[in-house]
């Protein structure tokens, strides 16, 4: 039997604001525990919350990306359940009147084509506390520093299809939302991570089958892995004439699987209704028309526009725009040198560079203006691109700018031909067996004598000079 999957994300943003969402205690990473949990995160009794207009307007702007409605009213409920890193009793979310409905994004998938995954819904919800296991001598700690922090719960319909658009789906919502400069959508420290659900059916069926949902994935790897195996896992129950039974699954990296966690018959019932302690949030026309001004280009229009701009190919231009602080950098170098080598040095050595070391782009070691200087070497012909590899690890290892580098290492490229044509000869004279070679047709042998010269001189020689003048003397 062919098997259809079936997939939709719930992804988690953390929006970057300085304070909670509800309170002005801080929202900074890394505290020692408990320091920022104020008297509104803690839950106290008579305090009472105050919404943070810097998420409305963050929602705003993620709805305005996705061609979603943004909606002129929408109001908070309670979630009600008893957990203890939930002090209140209760999350503080969105759930009938969400701020965002009916956006979509396109993807697009490896054969070229464009596919449309619609977003059901985002809404604005508070985080909870985290609970603590290690060194606590068996005992468990609540850390509350978390509680109240801003999220977006990104909730897409269910039109993936494979584990693979599912990473690319969700690639493309960091991609914006960190475009956006709405979450940092750091995953290492949980600002960025979802939910998937899972189901597979008959190829053909039009009727879903049953799902299960892969709670708190947060790694792009873990999701494909993820899902990957719950799909095999799914396949295999049905094709024993087992159910899929609906239920919270986790995976374990570990051991690479997905594991049950609680069944639908232990699902809560959060007794959701309005809470009476907030307004409800109203978006005029007005101020949707200020967020919408203040948007920062696009990630696909970004796109569109490298390639109109600079002639570039989208494959080029999907590395180029991968995050902004990319774009900027490129457009910075490619302001004051040849487009085409900035991108081929962007998203060749360069990349490769900050990948070796694992360090941002907005902490390169070649600041754009050098690597602009060291292409503007290359353009005017003083070094070879060749050498300006080597040019660019010193660079990079910090040992100047280009044009320190060249003139203390003696690599300025000789385009002398004097100089040259001695080398030339040089060689010719050396190898009488490959000029015979060279005069009896054999082309390839010009190559042998281009490798000899570049020895020669360090690879410092001019190579169009060098091949124009091994081609003129062999053929006389
Ligand atoms: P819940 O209220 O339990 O979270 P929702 O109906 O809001 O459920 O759906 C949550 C997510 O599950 C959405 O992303 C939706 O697209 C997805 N989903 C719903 N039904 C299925 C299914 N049969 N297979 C896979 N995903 C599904
Ligand atoms: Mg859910």
């Amino acid at each position: 039997m062919q098997w259809e999957v079936v997939i939709g994300l719930e992804i988690h943003a953390q929006l970057a604001t300085q304070s909670k969402i509800f309170s002005g205690a801080s929202t900074a990473y890394g505290a020692a525990p408990n320091t920022q949990a104020d008297l509104v995160t803690l839950g106290y009794p008579g305090v009472l919350p105050v919404l943070n207009q810097d998420v409305v307007v963050m929602a705003a702007k993620f709805g305005l990306a996705v061609d979603a409605t943004v909606a002129p009213r929408s109001v908070f409920a309670r979630k009600n359940y008893f957990y203890p890193d939930l002090p209140k009793g209760y999350q503080i979310s969105q759930y009938e009147l969400p701020i965002v409905e009916h956006g979509h994004i396109d993807l697009t998938l490896d054969d070229g084509s464009v596919k449309r995954v619609g977003i059901t819904r985002a809404h604005l919800e508070e985080d909870a506390g985290k609970s603590l296991h290690e060194n606590l001598d068996g005992k468990t700690g609540i850390d509350l520093n978390r509680a109240g922090t801003p999220l977006l719960e990104i909730v897409s319909e269910p039109d993936i299809r494979s584990a693979k658009e599912a990473v690319n789906y969700m690639r493309r919502i960091h991609q914006i939302v960190r475009y956006l400069g709405i979450s940092d959508g750091n995953m290492q420290e949980g600002s960025f991570r979802c939910d998937a659900n899972v189901s597979v059916r008959p190829r053909g069926q039009e009727e879903f089958g049953t799902r299960t949902e892969i709670k708190n994935l947060n790694s792009f790897r873990f999701v494909e892995k993820a899902i990957n195996f719950e799909i095999e896992r799914q396949i295999e129950v049905l094709e024993d004439g087992g159910k899929i039974v609906q239920e919270t699954r986790l995976y374990d990296s570990d051991r690479d699987e997905t594991r049950s966690m609680r069944g639908k018959e232990e699902a809560n019932d959060y007794r959701y209704f309005p809470d009476p302690d907030l307004l409800p949030v109203e978006i005029s026309p007005e101020f949707l028309a200020a967020v919408k001004s203040a948007m920062p280009e696009l990630p696909q229009a970004k796109a569109d526009r490298l390639i109109e701009q600079y002639g570039l190919k989208a494959a080029e231009v999907e590395v180029l725009t991968a995050s902004r602080a990319m774009a900027d950098y490129f457009e910075a170098v490619a302001a004051s040198a040849d487009a085409q080598l900035a991108a081929n040095w962007v998203c060749g050595e360069l990349s490769g560079a900050l990948n070796k070391d694992n360090v941002d782009i907005t902490d390169s070691r070649v600041d754009a203006a050098a690597l602009a200087q060291l292409i503007q070497r290359i353009s005017d012909n003083t070094i070879s691109g060749k050498i300006a590899k080597e040019v660019f690890a010193a660079m990079w290892a910090g040992e100047g700018g280009a044009d320190e580098i060249i003139a203390a290492k003696g690599l300025k490229q000789i385009t002398d031909s004097g100089a040259i044509e001695a080398v030339v000869d040089q060689v010719i004279a050396d190898n009488p067996d490959q000029v015979q070679q060279f005069r009896d047709g054999k082309d390839k042998v010009l190559g042998f004598f281009v490798g000899k010269v570049m020895q020669a001189t360090q690879g410092k020689a001019n190579p169009g000079q060098v091949n124009q003048m091994l081609r003129d003397k062999l053929k006389s």
